[in-house]
């Protein structure tokens, strides 16, 4: 790439967080690139050299560039995924969240473009073009701050600016172990004094939470929030000290069983954290908090089902319920995150014993005849063939029954004693 946008010209520099993770060795697989330059036409030559799709914003000058398939096997021959495309941003000096915050994106040099970036950690850049390739850019000292393990704003007024920085100073402290420098911690204070978070929607606090929230470890943050007084503007509501921390610090635990055992299917880990913060909530409570951040239908859900998981892992634990299908009869229309939520509400070795072979039978266990097959059978069709079905499925996830020859012999033995 450094060759391509050295015959058109342009500088070509990875910046932010890659250049950040490199220094702290760190993986990070998100490259950003930024270029002295039309960001579209560098990738349109990109493509039309050596291959891969283009996906271009003119009105941001952005442009993503799909990875040919050919490179990515030499890249990465594994195909985990991991990286798949590449981002190029023309340099600019406005930071803009929202399309219609937008300025008209001005071309400008990679200093100015630097220079509006939230912390120097985040400024160093590294230069791509083949003779001066590698070359570290630091205008503002990130390289030091890095090796001291300093969070430092640019300005005075960065945080007046956007308070969402103030929850990602804490996030990067609390992900890399450093600590926010005494200064930035000031203008942070004053700014959460001056009430200045209320400037910001509830949606892009939402964003910042969830992105702590998705944090290896997320709850030194929670705590360093309470300690820098921005939790009471979040969640006022929830008390820091009050939250259940054995449960909290189980979630890695549980997420890793799932992991191996529901592979690939997407799980929002920060919504099990955020089920537990607001556990203890009254309904009033949880759904003022519902309606200041929007959360969309499915949130509500996972957040309104914890009681009943809570109560159903309560019988399991108690030994009141431990059959997969009187598991199935509480869980069955649970989400996903209910479903870790279920297990990490689990107390007792004999409960989690019985909650996971309920989880894996449940994903394993199919009725495998259907309606076709009862009309073949000679059943009139009706609201009994659910009733059926259904009656197969408790007996299968039980395990008395595995085989679908096992099923139809079910079938001929209702008839008989005409069960249904
Ligand atoms: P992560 O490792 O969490 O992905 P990142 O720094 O790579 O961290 P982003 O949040 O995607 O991730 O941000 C990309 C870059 O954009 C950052 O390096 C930062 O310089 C800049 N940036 C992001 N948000 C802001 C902001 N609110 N104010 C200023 N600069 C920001």
């Amino acid at each position: 790439t450094g060759a391509v946008a050295h015959e058109l010209g342009y500088p070509l520099y990875a910046v932010g967080g890659f250049v950040r993770d490199l220094l702290l060795s760190q993986p990070n697989f998100d490259v950003d690139l930024v270029v002295e330059g039309d960001a579209i036409r560098l990738t349109q030559e990109l493509v039309r050299q050596i291959g891969g799709r283009l996906r271009s914003h003119r009105r941001f000058g952005t442009a993503k560039w799909i990875l040919p398939d050919e490179l990515l096997k030499a890249v990465q021959p594994e195909d985990n995924g991991l990286l798949d495309s590449l981002d190029f941003v023309t340099a600019r000096t406005e930071f803009y969240e929202h399309p219609t915050a937008l300025p008209t994106v001005e071309r400008s040099s990679i200093k100015q473009d630097l220079h509006r970036r939230d912390f120097t950690i985040n400024t160093l850049a590294v230069h791509l073009n083949p003779d001066c390739f590698g070359q570290l850019i630091d205008y503002f000292g990130g390289r030091q701050d890095i090796d001291n393990g300093k969070i430092r704003i640019l300005y005075n007024l960065s945080f007046v600016e956007d308070p969402t920085r103030i929850l990602r100073a804490i996030r990067f402290e609390q992900r890399y172990n450093f600590k926010i420098e005494p200064d930035t911690l000031r203008f942070a204070q004053d700014a959460i004094a001056r009430r200045l978070l209320r400037k910001l929607s509830y949606k892009r606090i939402l964003q910042e939470l969830i992105l702590i929230l998705n944090e290896r470890n997320p709850l030194p943050a929670l705590t360093r929030m309470g300690e820098i007084g921005v939790w009471q503007h979040i969640l006022p509501e929830v008390d820091l000290d009050g939250l259940n921390y054995i449960r909290l610090k189980r979630i890695p635990i549980v997420n890793g069983w799932a992991l191996e055992h529901f592979y690939l299917r997407e799980i929002k880990t920060w919504l099990i954290y955020l089920v537990i913060i607001m556990e203890n909530l009254t309904a009033e409570s949880i759904s003022a908090i519902s309606a200041r951040y929007k959360f969309d239908k499915y949130i509500v859900r996972v957040i309104e089902e914890a009681d009943l998981a809570r109560q159903l892992a309560a019988s399991i634990d108690s030994g009141d319920c431990t059959e997969n299908s009187e598991i199935d009869a509480g869980a069955s229309h649970f989400c996903n995150e209910t479903l870790l939520y279920l297990l990490l509400c689990i107390n007792s070795e004999n409960g989690w014993q019985y909650a996971t072979a309920y989880l894996q039978a449940k994903d394993m266990v199919k009725v495998e005849i259907d309606g076709h097959d009862l009309k073949a059978l000679g059943i009139k069709p009706g609201p009994v063939y659910s009733k059926i079905l259904n009656e197969l499925y408790r007996m299968k996830l039980n395990g008395a029954i595995t085989s679908r020859e096992e099923e139809t012999a079910l079938v001929h033995k209702f008839l008989k004693e005409g069960i249904f």
